[in-house]
């Protein structure tokens, strides 16, 4: 009799100061990803470039507001003064399918979904963590970026401290190097997670 082993999706949750390297990763793990990357809802304005519905769902401070009472996020934080949340109904939907879901958000929802009244959402979990080489790097990165203004960029510093501190609640951290080495890495993560046997179901 051959085994036949399902098992849920897993939901990694991946968390970084901003300038970390994570965009960079998240960029380069896109093509022929085998997870589906979870389109975040924000109040912030789009940068140049930037796709309504493909990087962010770009909302209203109202729609915002609506759907935040309305309970359709699965998580919600300010972030450098801006609104961010993760749609509940996308990512439950998905993980029931079996399909792996990616989202990056910042420590604070990290942390509303590990205390998720829901089980089965506090179970499929993997929690990742990019620390920046170093804080002189954080800046070099961002200043390189130059998507922020020289006081956004104080702010983005300033909160990356703060937020650095939480690394040891994830379960797996990341110190950002090239981009290379960041993805094998990464990849080595979700391999091992895919095969945990608390995540097997026989059928
Ligand atoms: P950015 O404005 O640079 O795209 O993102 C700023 C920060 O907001 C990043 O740390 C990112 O991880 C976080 N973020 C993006 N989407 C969400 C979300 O849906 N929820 C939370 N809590 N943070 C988010």
């Amino acid at each position: 009799m051959k085994l036949e082993f399902r098992r849920r999706g897993i939901l990694f949750v991946v968390s970084a100061p901003s300038g970390a390297g994570k965009s960079t990763l998240l960029n380069a793990l896109r093509p022929g990803a085998d997870f589906v990357y979870s389109v975040s809802c924000t109040t912030r304005v789009p940068r140049p470039g930037e796709i309504d519905g493909e990087d962010y769902h770009f909302l209203s401070a109202e729609d915002f507001a609506r759907k935040l009472a309305a309970a359709e996020f699965l998580e919600s934080a300010e972030v450098h003064g801006n609104h961010y949340g993760t749609l509940r109904a996308v990512v439950s939907e998905q993980l029931a399918a079996g399909v792996d879901v990616l989202i990056d958000i910042d420590v604070q929802g990290a942390r509303q979904i590990r205390g998720d009244a829901r089980t089965d959402i506090r179970a499929s979990i993997a929690d990742i963590f990019i620390m920046p080489p170093s804080l002189d790097e954080l800046r070099h990165r961002l200043v390189k970026r130059g998507t922020e203004t020289p006081e956004q960029i104080e702010v983005r510093l300033t909160n990356a401290a703060t937020e650095m501190e939480a690394w040891r609640d994830y379960r797996y951290t990341l110190v950002s190097g090239s981009v290379e080495e960041d993805l094998q890495k990464f990849r080595a993560i979700m391999r091992a997670e895919r095969y945990l046997s608390r995540r097997m179901i026989l059928a």
